[in-house]
């Protein structure tokens, strides 16, 4: 099977922008900088709520401080934690506010707003694409690989590819789902343009840093995934996918003799799938178990500790339960574990809680 996009951009042939990598929307940008300010300045906001990921916490109020100075509007800071944009703040967490400017994440499409959004990516230069494709050489990767970036190295991708088609090797994006602004974006909850294209490929290449997404596309795609670190310039090997799954099929089994479950649901926007949720109380309750719905914004581990329920199901960050799943007091089940655990899927093949 061919990538949706092809075809490829191979020695020698400049193509264009490589699909899954251009900016989708008017109201995204890559850096904090005077177009965003200017964005920003023409929706003419009272007052602007500014949110940062817990890696720019610490220059959090001198970011405050310029766009309040650039845009000449009062600026508060988000201060609960935020892991994606599936959790920008809610009109009551940021009371006047009539305008937000999100820090590091790209938007997610098919999550609604309620105020005008400025999605700020925080997107490094590229860098240098050559010496990291001489990794895949040296390293004696297979010839066609998929791939796939976090937001900040997009700029990266299509250096990198075509360094790596002077190489001889063809790495392909492929087409994702709404979930995804950018079909070659690693979304810790949604891999859809990986998964795409996964019969295609010998295997995935992980551009970005750290283990969170390696995790995730090795589990959705179940095929290796070799993680090419661009601020580091190393190429680690592919983590024992076998392993993470066989620590999910123990969880699982814990689960299997429950008798009342919790099914956890998130107020936030992007993190919200009551409908679902609803779905499993109802099959819990077809297969002679009881379950219970709790809401919450985030997540606390402690909100969890004294309940008599024997184990939970989260339709909220499908993260949660395999990357947090230490945390919690019971076993913690994403909505395919549970359904394997109460008998209504096969235990094997694992699948990923792919969020659409
Ligand atoms: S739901 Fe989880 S994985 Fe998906 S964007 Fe939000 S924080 Fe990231």
């Amino acid at each position: 099977m061919e990538g949706a996009e092809g075809p490829w951009p191979s020695a020698g042939k400049a193509t264009g922008p490589i699909p899954g990598t251009v900016r989708p929307e008017a109201d995204v940008f890559p850096r904090f900088d005077e177009p965003l300010f200017e964005a920003v300045r023409r929706a003419h906001p009272t007052k602007i709520a500014l949110q940062v990921p817990a890696g720019l916490v610490r220059n959090a109020h001198d970011l405050a401080a310029e766009l309040r100075r650039a845009v000449d509007r009062p600026v508060v800071v988000v201060s609960r934690a935020c892991f994606g944009a599936c959790d920008f703040p809610a009109p009551d967490e940021v009371p006047g506010a009539d305008a937000l400017v999100v820090l590091g994440h790209s938007p997610i499409p098919n999550v609604p707003r309620w105020a005008p959004t400025y999605f700020v990516e925080m997107r490094y230069p590229p860098g240098e694409a050559e010496p990291l494709a001489e990794l895949l050489v040296q390293q004696d990767l297979p010839k066609r690989l998929g791939l796939v970036a976090s937001v900040q190295h997009l700029d990266l991708v299509e250096p990198l590819v075509r360094a790596a088609a002077d190489r001889g090797f063809e790495l392909r994006t492929g087409a994702g789902d709404r979930r995804l602004a950018y079909a070659a974006q690693a979304l810790g909850c949604n891999y859809t343009g990986a998964e795409s294209i996964a019969d295609s490929v010998a295997g995935f290449l992980f551009l970005g840093t750290g283990r969170f997404h390696p995790i995730g596309l090795a589990l959705a795609v179940d095929r290796r995934v070799w993680s090419l670190d661009p601020l580091q310039g190393t190429l680690e090997p592919p983590l024992d996918r076998a392993s993470i799954v066989a620590d999910r099929f123990r969880t699982i089994a814990r689960a299997m003799d429950a008798k009342r479950f919790g099914v956890l649901v998130s107020s936030f926007a992007g993190q919200h799938r009551g409908g679902l949720a609803s779905a499993l109380v109802e099959k819990a309750r077809r297969r002679g178990r009881e379950a219970e719905i709790l809401v919450f914004a985030r997540l606390d581990p402690a909100d969890l500790v004294g309940r008599d329920l024997d184990a939970y199901v989260n339709t909220a960050c499908p993260r949660i339960a395999i990357d947090d799943a230490a945390l919690y007091p019971r076993p913690m089940l994403t909505p395919p574990e549970f359904l394997s655990a109460i008998g209504e899927l096969p235990l094997e093949p694992y699948r990923f809680d792919t969020y659409h």
